[in-house]
């Protein structure tokens, strides 16, 4: 069965963090002359406009800052994954993800511990998402 999600539009700018996403890694963009770090991409660091960026491995640990249920499918592609929950992740290392937090999250609350996983939805894009730490 083929993926019938959308999927992230992957360009010069986020080719580093598909890339690690696909090698089991979760990795935020980094600054190499200020050491601001980052996500989503962007061209050039918006605290010092260098141009010099790249991207690092982070722990892929997090908390809970917010999340929300879908009941309604927006794609047809979801209709089978009714509710899901999409979250917002705040990432030890400070930059805040939004994902999905999947696996058994009734205990969720703000603040909670999280943890990426990866899900390999085709050959060239591998999700992170969140399950409850
Ligand atoms: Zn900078």
């Amino acid at each position: 069965m083929s993926y019938n999600r959308p999927l992230p539009k992957i360009d010069p700018v986020n080719q580093g963090f598909w890339d690690n996403a696909r090698a089991g890694t979760l990795s935020v963009q980094s600054c190499r002359d200020c050491g601001d770090r980052r996500y989503p991409a962007s061209p050039v660091c918006p605290k010092c406009l260098s141009a010099d960026q790249e991207w690092i491995g982070v722990s892929g640990k997090g908390t809970l800052e917010s999340w929300v249920d879908f009941h309604r499918a927006y794609w047809d592609g979801f209709k089978a994954a009714l509710p899901y929950r999409v979250c917002l992740v705040r990432l030890a290392e400070g930059p805040v993800m939004v994902s999905n937090l999947v696996g058994p999250s009734d205990h969720a609350k703000v603040g909670a511990a999280v943890e990426v996983v990866f899900d390999a939805v085709t050959e060239d894009v591998t999700l992170p998402k969140f399950r409850m730490a």
